[in-house]
């Protein structure tokens, strides 16, 4: 009896120990709630790792590096199990990252790649090079459509954060389809700033967007119209349009430039059917943070985790094995099939 007992309490024990084992536990850094994507990024994954039996901890760091980086440290301290990092900036991670290594805690690259470390183990993103196409193209269809027999098109561009890897997928996809039109004529651009040295835009602020396009407009574009302007995130597409609209455009016999976007955030759907925005680029993020569970459990139980790239993304130390998703283009024509049809945004929340 007493021997049976004490089987009893050993079996209860070992599958306490086997339950506590398997409760391991995510860091989650994210660079800023100012963004509504990286709010649904964070609130898929708590969902989806919870779902999975994991315990998370979910941390933003309001776009300060010096927060992310403590919030990082914090989290190895605490003894995580892995680290799923979007970072503010790609490439000031690398001490951190060591000691994650040196805890044994493997690191996840997500959306936003880490750069100059060897200690990234895989890199969950979309596609980033088709975003930037895809916002090119829409661009170029936008000015075909709106002023057909306006030739050559006048157009501005702008460029994401210059610390973030993205921002130069964004742009080089993007140049990919407007530099053969700027070398045929078809495209002129009328501050001739181009590159992203000159065109990025620090931390993805709409303010500084929309301060430069005030610039751009009165230096450039006092006595000629503007027909478009290449935006590559909706948070800046809100700021430029500001600018526009201040000094007349969308009213009048000045018709609203086009611009584009990125992450289809409510208030540019709001826009797009309100005639102003032009486009937007849907990445969902529900299907990103599927993914990285996806990977995050692959690594922890000792699988391969899923991967469909292995030579686009190199950190500058080694080519971080990736999975790439498929952004979609958005424009009046398909905003509600893309955004509400799946479940993305109700009706409510658009109209
Ligand atoms: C993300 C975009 C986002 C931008 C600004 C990029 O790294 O890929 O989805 O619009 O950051 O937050």
């Amino acid at each position: 009896m007493k021997l049976k007992s004490v089987a009893a309490a050993l079996a209860m024990c070992s599958s306490f120990i086997a339950f506590g084992a398997v409760a391991e536990t995510v860091g989650i850094s994210m660079p800023t709630k100012s963004g509504a994507r990286w709010i649904s990024d964070g609130e898929s994954m708590v969902k989806q790792f919870t779902e999975a039996g994991y315990e998370t901890d979910l941390q933003y760091a309001e776009d300060d590096i010096p927060n992310q980086l403590a919030q990082i440290e914090n989290m190895i301290t605490k003894g995580v199990d892995v680290l799923v990092i979007a970072a503010i900036d790609g490439t000031t991670l690398s001490n951190a990252l060591e000691n994650a290594a040196a805890a044994d805690i493997k690191v996840i690259a997500y959306d936003r790649l880490i750069r100059d470390s060897g200690d990234v183990s895989y890199y969950a993103t979309f596609d980033n090079f088709k975003v930037g196409v895809q916002q090119a193209t829409s661009v170029v269809n936008g000015l075909k459509e709106r002023f057909p027999d306006q030739k050559p098109w006048n157009v501005e561009l702008f460029g994401g954060s210059p610390d973030d890897n993205n921002a130069y997928f964004f742009y080089d996809g993007a140049m990919s389809v407007l530099q053969p039109m700027i070398d045929s004529g078809e495209i002129v651009i009328g501050s001739g700033q181009m590159g992203m040295d000159k065109v990025g835009t620090l931390r993805w602020d709409g303010a500084v967007a929309q301060s430069r396009m005030d610039n751009l407009l009165s230096a450039n574009y006092t006595d000629k119209q503007v027909h478009g302007v290449l935006s590559p995130y909706d948070g800046l597409s809100i700021g430029i349009l500001s600018s526009l609209k201040g000094v007349g455009y969308g009213s009048g016999d000045m018709k609203m430039p086009i611009v584009s976007g990125q992450d289809a955030e409510v208030q540019s759907v709001k826009s797009i059917l309100a005639g102003e925005q032009y486009s937007t680029v849907f990445k969902d993020t529900r299907e990103l943070a599927r993914v990285t569970v996806g990977m995050v459990d692959a690594m922890l139980k000792g699988g391969e985790p899923e991967i469909n790239d292995t030579t686009t993304y190199n950190n500058g130390v080694k080519v971080i094995p990736s999975y790439l998703l498929e952004p979609v283009s958005v424009d009046a024509s398909n905003w509600e099939e893309i955004v509400v049809g799946s479940g993305y945004y109700t009706m409510d929340q658009i109209k």
